[in-house]
């Protein structure tokens, strides 16, 4: 069922864990993977570009220009490692090229981490991939600059190596820990997927420079990359898709597909909040949308198994697989209590945004503790005698409309 298993890539958690853990079994298992490609060495170095560019192709009807971005930029990475780091770093040329790379890369996604979210083929995009160009025509040329007048033996040791440890400069060292770390805790802080896109990068370009004397790190870090950043976009596509973006629940496209592969024995609940277009007219559409996110949020600590979906408005419908309504109502008649039970506490909003007069009032008074309440009224039915989901549906409507005649607050079955 994709709501269930969907959800949890987006739990904010995973997504800061999951690289992490990902980055851990890569340098634990990276003999074991090598062996397991040593006959397709040729398909290890193609497949980071196979993997990135696609994330850049479906990045686009996602809106997702950020992680766009930086899969560009892994990809240009990539090619750079691949056509001028072969050799060892001895080559004063080679060392340069690394040093310059290992640099830019870090620099150029912390600023995406920093810049708006804008696609990629805009004018922003065209703005930015203009940018990235001056930047490898700047390398080139301080590259050739350098060919051609070679830079004094003892240079590097001004970026404070400690080869033992490592051939990226503490300094370079430092640079990833600290980008990833706040990448990382923008990740946990705000939980978006395009924060995890930049963090993801920030993770594997710093584990592919700082042990850059491994064999082909850089095409199995990178290749890592390029399925972290599609998990993600599918991810993504997923919630736009069948999360209700207000309360962060499933939305209706979410249940209209779980209707479909529903068994013979289930039990349906419309659950409509009281007099809300009075509540809105008395606090405000933004207190309103509050209010839709905390009900929503004690709708899905309701017991029995149910799934909970916003169904539209301030319409929530219940499903309870594999129940009879008898056995459902006792949890429906709990969430109503709940819901009437609880005092939500307003949230203060500036009397500007809000153009109504009676709610600006209140928020004036900003000592005060503000609390509202809310009531529900539910109607249920289930799949007997006829177990078609619509003829369901339109059951539990029914009954919802006798909840609101005899008085509202009530569950009608
Ligand atoms: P009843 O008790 O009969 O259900 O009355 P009601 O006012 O709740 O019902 P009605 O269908 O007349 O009004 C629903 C209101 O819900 C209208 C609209 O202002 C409000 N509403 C619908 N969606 C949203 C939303 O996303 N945010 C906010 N703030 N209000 C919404
Ligand atoms: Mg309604
Ligand atoms: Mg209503």
């Amino acid at each position: 069922m994709p709501t269930i298993s969907f959800a949890q890539f987006r739990n904010a958690g995973v997504r800061f864990g999951t690289p992490l853990v990902l980055a851990a079994l890569m340098l634990v298992s990276l003999e074991s993977v090598l062996a397991v490609f040593a006959q397709y060495q040729e398909l290890l170095l193609v497949l980071p570009y196979v993997l990135l560019g696609l994330v850049i192709l479906l990045s686009q009807p996602f809106n997702q220009g950020k992680t766009a971005l930086t899969a560009l930029m892994m990809v240009i990475a990539f090619y750079v490692i691949q056509t001028y780091l072969q050799s060892p770093q001895s080559n004063p040329q080679t060392r340069l090229i690394y040093l310059l790379l290992a640099t830019l890369l870090p620099l150029n996604l912390l600023q995406v981490h920093i810049l708006p979210e804008r696609r990629l083929f805009s004018r922003f995009g065209t703005g930015y991939l203009l940018f990235l160009g001056v930047q490898l025509g700047w390398g080139a040329l301080v590259v050739n600059h350098f060919a051609e007048h070679p830079l004094p033996e003892l240079w590097d040791n001004h970026f404070f190596t400690l080869k033992s440890l490592s051939p990226l400069p503490i300094l370079l060292l430092l640079l990833y820990l600290g980008s990833s770390l706040a990448c990382g805790s923008a990740v946990l802080k705000r939980n978006q997927s395009h924060d995890q896109a930049i963090f993801t990068c920030l993770l594997f370009a710093g584990i592919t420079f700082a042990t850059f004397q491994q064999a082909y790190i850089s095409a199995v870090a990178f290749s890592v990359t390029g399925l972290l950043l599609l998990l993600n976009l599918i991810s993504c596509s997923h919630e736009l898709a069948y999360i209700d973006p207000l309360t962060g629940i499933p939305g209706r496209r979410a249940l209209e597909t779980e209707l479909k592969h529903l068994g013979r024995n289930y039990t349906l609940a419309m659950v409509d909040v009281d007099h809300f277009k009075a509540f809105n007219d008395t606090y405000g559409h933004k207190i309103g949308d509050d209010v839709l996110r905390l009900v929503a949020r004690k709708m899905q600590k309701i017991k029995g198994g149910a799934e909970v979906y916003r169904y539209g408005g301030e319409e929530f419908t219940v499903l309870f697989k594999g129940k009879e309504k008898a056995q459902c109502l006792p949890y429906l008649e709990n969430l109503r209590e709940t819901i009437a039970d609880y005092e939500m506490a307003l949230r203060q909003y500036d009397s500007r945004d809000d153009k109504d007069q009676q709610g600006a009032a209140k928020r004036g008074k900003k000592a005060t503790k503000d609390t509202v309440q809310v009531t529900v009224s539910i109607g249920v039915a289930d799949s007997f005698p006829d177990t078609h989901p619509t003829a369901v549906m339109k059951a539990a409507d029914e009954a919802l409309y006798q909840a609101k005649q005899a008085g509202r607050n009530q569950i009608a079955s």
